[in-house]
């Protein structure tokens, strides 16, 4: 053994070749200070052992490294500028050492390459992957860069072209796409990696491949003409302000960085990658984003846990095979949950399952599915007329209509049907659980298990507890969400749960404006460009359905009506009574019409318009800053009263659902996120000013208490 730590070790494999084992005591390899402690240590070794003629840098476990340890961002970043630079220096040291080996040197890539682990690669002359590898550098997905020496070695090994696309874009990608940009020399199976790398190894040893002469251009400065490098900057600079927009300034920094280094070698190079990533360390957009990476950990690890407790879901069914039954019964089957479909019509089951070919179809187009495949995810789909299939059904999933009476019916029947142990869920958007569970024998057995829609792309799940809910119930629910490939989070029961219970007093907030002569056309662009939205809430109630929406409003008054009592002269209600219900019936605030992809394609409507002035005046121009505080202070007033009473368990799981249930900006990192980062005393201000305007924008005691003390949500 030439070297040992319990992060890595490094031996011989044969004479003169030596390789250097990733093999961390957690369940995965990650650049922590320990391992890059060790890392460093060992290159020391190697840098002096007189045998050596080549190094293999491999890992032990189902991947390869997956980056630097974000659990220590938060904290590091927070130190002085100093310390930061301090910490890429000597990071950077330790990943020039590897480049600078007296011997060539090669990964072998199994699994994850990412961040860190991607930079670690790079550093090596030669990289052959199995296919079990991903490869990348997603660090502007957390609002950074790369920061060991990715934007240094990256465009000086696969182009710039390419690398501005892997750095601005953050994606990971698989062997073949990576084999074919140069970033790898070469794909195998995963059972012929170590031979593979000690084969290529050799033939660099014995000169037939010239790693002195790659390893000097990741030195040098990057080969590009002026034209080549106009074209090149001038293109991503493009792509990144239409993808990335204005929020999000690290792919913008990238390119920018990439630009500014490109004629500079290693060691000036890096010191403008350092500048750059301590500047964006240093936003709070990082900030936001690292937190959202942290709580997502987080909330994937309780349903981690939940999965482990509870009995395995073999067998599903769905009742109601609508929008979100069939939704339900695709996710569900698509990965690998089979499900009974039951519906009280012949004509919903055919278009549930007609809705269900559409998508695997889909997926079949674009080559991430084989033939036969759709074919077994179609046969996991059983529709029924009747509830015999549904007996066997560990977990029943209840979408049927919207209405409490037929709910309960429903209910009460499928419980008489299924085994004693099976849990029943309902997927109400506002009926409350508790009502709902008087019309079972085993409320214990039954929760709620809120979707979103379309189904297939909304990540969240909320699971809802209800006052009889037991734990394992609860459990069940969590693990078949998790399974279904959602993010599930535990609510307690109340009107709207969670975040139907924070969204319609935002929708408040937008109709008190409405009613004073605001321009939804105005407030739509304000939340959408400016706050960061993906859209505005006009277009949202839209989306939602007025009638919907219209429903969801007397639900709320019902159960909140000292705060969100019915607005006399309410627009939503305008809208409804005009039989506007959005882009299901081709007009709301605005109207649709197909598109050439058949997709509903928004245009203004006089008649919205005109129906709108008559209510309330001609269209009166707000302030930005006005429109953001009026709909945003009644949404986080109603959220920090749901994690005061309880029915959110935590800001982080508050902020990850308001970010996949409906789109929260992610820069902004969620609203608790929010709330540090302008100062809740800030918000209190804010707040306070338009105390006028009613309950929706009063400030808890509790919150006004914790500004006073300069308290945060996260430490
Ligand atoms: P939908 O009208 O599209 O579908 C309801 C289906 O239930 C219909 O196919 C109907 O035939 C069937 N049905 C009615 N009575 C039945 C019975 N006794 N047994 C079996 N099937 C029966 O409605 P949807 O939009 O899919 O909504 C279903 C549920 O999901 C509702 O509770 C709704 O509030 C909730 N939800 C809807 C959305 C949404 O955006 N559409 C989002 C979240 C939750």
């Amino acid at each position: 053994m030439i070297f040992e730590s319990n992060a890595l070790s490094v031996d011989w494999l044969e004479p003169g070749i030596a390789q250097m084992t990733f093999d961390a005591e957690g369940s995965v390899n990650k650049f922590d200070r320990n391992t890059l402690t060790h890392f460093h240590n060992a290159l020391n070794v190697l840098h002096d052992l007189p045998d050596l003629k080549g190094l293999v840098v491999a890992s032990a476990k189902g991947a390869f490294i997956v980056g630097a340890d974000i659990t220590e961002f938060l904290t590091l970043f927070a130190e002085p500028e100093s310390v930061l630079q301090h910490w890429l220096e000597e990071t950077n040291l330790i990943f020039n050492k590897l480049e600078d080996l007296p011997v060539p040197t090669i990964a072998a890539i199994n699994g994850y390459a990412l961040g860190g682990g991607c930079e670690a690669i790079l550093a090596c002359d030669l990289r052959v992957a199995d296919s079990s590898a991903r490869i990348g550098l997603p660090e502007t997905k957390l609002g950074l860069i790369p920061g060991f020496g990715g934007t240094v070695r990256l465009p000086r090994v696969i182009g710039a072209d390419n690398a501005l696309e892997w750095i601005t874009t953050g994606k990971e990608h698989r062997p073949d796409a990576a084999l074919q940009v140069g970033a790898i020399d070469a794909v195998v199976a995963p059972d012929a990696l170590s031979s593979a790398a000690v084969a290529m190894l050799k033939r660099a040893i014995a000169g037939e491949i010239d790693w002195q002469s790659r390893r000097a251009r990741k030195q040098a400065p990057l080969t590009l003409s002026k034209i080549e490098a106009a074209m090149s900057f001038t293109t991503a600079k493009g792509m990144v302000a239409m993808k990335a927009g204005p929020h999000y300034p690290a792919p913008h920094a990238a390119v920018a960085l990439i630009e500014q280094v490109s004629g500079q070698g290693r060691a000036e190079a890096l010191q403008g990658e350092h500048a750059a990533f301590i500047k964006l360390a240093k936003t709070d957009v990082a900030t936001a984003l690292i937190g959202l990476f942290l709580n997502d950990q987080y909330v994937k690890g309780k349903a981690k846990k939940a999965t482990k407790l509870a009995k395995p879901v073999e067998q599903a069914a769905v009742l109601g095979a609508g929008i979100m039954g069939g939704g339900i019964a695709y996710q569900s089957a698509v990965k690998g949950t089979p499900v009974v479909m039951k519906d009280i019509a012949q004509p919903a089951l055919d278009l549930g399952l007609n809705e269900a070919a559409k998508l695997l179809g889909k997926q079949v187009e674009r080559g991430r599915l084989k033939p036969d495949g759709m074919a077994k995810v179609l046969n996991n789909i059983v529709p029924s007329l009747d509830y015999a299939p549904v007996a066997h059904a560990d977990v029943v999933v209840e979408a049927v209509v919207e209405n409490p009476k037929v709910k309960g019916i429903v209910l009460a029947e499928v419980e008489g049907v299924v085994a004693e142990d099976a849990v029943l869920a309902s997927n109400t958007s506002t009926i409350s659980i508790d009502l709902l569970a008087q019309s079972l024998k085993r409320p214990e057995n039954f929760c709620g298990m809120h979707f979103f829609n379309p189904v297939h792309r909304m990540p969240l799940v909320e699971v809802i507890r209800g006052a009889k809910t037991s734990d394992e119930t609860v459990a069940k629910v969590v693990a078949y969400a998790a399974k279904m490939g959602k993010t599930p989070i535990v609510v307690n029961d109340c009107p709207g749960f969670f975040v139907n219970r924070v969204l319609f007093p935002y929708f408040a907030g937008f109709s008190l404006l409405l009613k004073e002569g605001a321009d939804f056309q105005q407030i739509d662009k304000v939340m959408s460009k400016q706050f960061g939205w993906p859209m505005g809430p006009a277009y949202l109630l839209d989306v939602v359905g007025i009638d919907t929406a219209h429903h969801c409003l007397d639900v709320m008054a019902a159960g909140f009506p000292e705060r969100m009592g019915k607005m006399e002269n309410d627009p939503v209600d305008l809208m409804f009574k005009a039989d506007r219900y959005g882009q299901k019936n081709g007009k709301g605030f605005f109207q649709y019409a197909p598109d050439r992809k058949g997709k509903p394609k928004k245009t203004v409507d006089d008649a919205a318009l005109a129906m709108l002035t008559d209510a309330y005046g001609a269209p009166k121009s707000f302030d930005a800053e006005t429109i953001i505080a009026r709909t945003m202070v009644p949404m986080i007033n109603e959220t920090v009263r749901c994690l005061e009473e309880g029915i959110v368990a935590s800001p982080a799981e508050a902020d990850m659902a308001l970010l996949y249930g409906i789109g929260f900006p992610a820069f902004r990192g969620g609203i608790f996120r929010y709330l540090d980062t302008i100062g809740l005393d800030r918000f209190v201000a804010m707040a306070d000013q338009y105390a006028h305007l009613g309950p929706l924008y009063q400030v808890t005691d509790k919150l006004r208490e914790m500004a006073a003390q300069g308290a945060r949500f996260y430490q």
